[in-house]
């Protein structure tokens, strides 16, 4: 899918009304929850922060597998997602930004954009030359709808027609949702530590439902870092996953904000008190 289609986005909509008549066992429970899980930190920890950011390093077969992962989450494939979120971080807020709730509004942001044709241009995959590089993903790429596809079967196997609903619509949706109020929400409502040259914000409530990815201002100011929850009140559940994962040698190279990135104003702050206290 070059994007997520009108007709299949429509039809887990309504499909979700099925919660209604199916029963509930824990099982398909564990599916909606574990498939929110890992899919979540698919999109967080691969596509976002490894493959748009670039913020650690890993193998070729490890990548391979967080394009798996992320391809089922229904978000179209790695390649695509990296496109188009490198130009929100490129154009942030501004006329050329794929999803910005400043002027065209929070619906737009939050879903509006993935069916205008017009925004983002047609695919232009000129910022994301170092990811093309690799035939097996832009295989996984233009073939994301196969994993999709194939995650839904695996949920009907496991819990039948109640493990399809709310293992793969409910469970998928959510992830989409959630993913999708970072580029809506969190650009509307929060606190801004950073005066950066958009409107992002760090937004608690959002940090706990996309396992960290709520801290968007101190994301817009050090994109390349990780880690999005600079302090350790900010609960950023991707990062520790990624400490984890560093921990065990599956990935490597971790890179974390600078302190003097973190400290508000920086420099030129210490640079006035200083001159106030001489
Ligand atoms: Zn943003
Ligand atoms: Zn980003």
């Amino acid at each position: 899918m070059e994007r997520v289609s009108n007709a299949l986005f429509v039809t887990m909509h309504v499909a979700l009304l099925l919660v209604f008549v199916v029963p509930l066992s824990w099982t398909v429970v564990a599916l909606a929850l574990g498939g929110y899980a890992l899919r979540m930190g698919a999109v967080t920890g691969g596509y976002h922060r490894y493959f748009a950011h670039r913020a650690y390093k890993t193998s070729r077969a490890f990548q391979l597998l967080l394009a798996v992962v992320g391809a089922t989450s229904m978000q179209n494939g790695p390649i695509w997602w990296a496109s188009v979120h490198r130009r929100h971080h490129k154009e942030s807020d501004g006329p050329g930004d794929p999803h910005s709730p400043v002027g065209r509004g929070f619906w737009h942001a939050h879903i509006g954009w993935v069916f205008d044709r017009t925004v983002p241009p047609p695919r232009d995959d000129s910022n994301v030359g170092d990811l093309l590089r690799y035939p097996e993903l832009r295989w996984v790429d233009r073939h994301d709808w196969v994993f999709l596809a194939a995650y839904a079967v695996a949920c009907a196997a496991i819990g039948g027609v109640p493990g399809l609903v709310w293992g793969f619509v409910v469970s998928t949706l959510a992830v989409f949702h959630a993913t999708m109020l970072i580029n809506s929400l969190a650009h509307l409502w929060g606190s801004r530590r950073y005066a950066t040259g958009d409107q992002s914000r760090n937004n608690p409530l959002l940090a706990v439902l996309t396992f960290g990815e709520g801290w968007h201002n101190n994301h817009h100011h050090y994109m390349s870092s990780a880690r999005q929850g600079f302090y350790w009140w900010e609960v950023d559940l991707t990062y520790y996953v990624l400490r984890a994962l560093a921990a065990v040698g599956a990935i490597w190279d971790v890179r974390e904000p600078p302190p003097s990135a973190r400290e508000p104003g920086g420099a030129e702050l210490r640079a006035v008190v200083g001159r106030a206290a001489a």
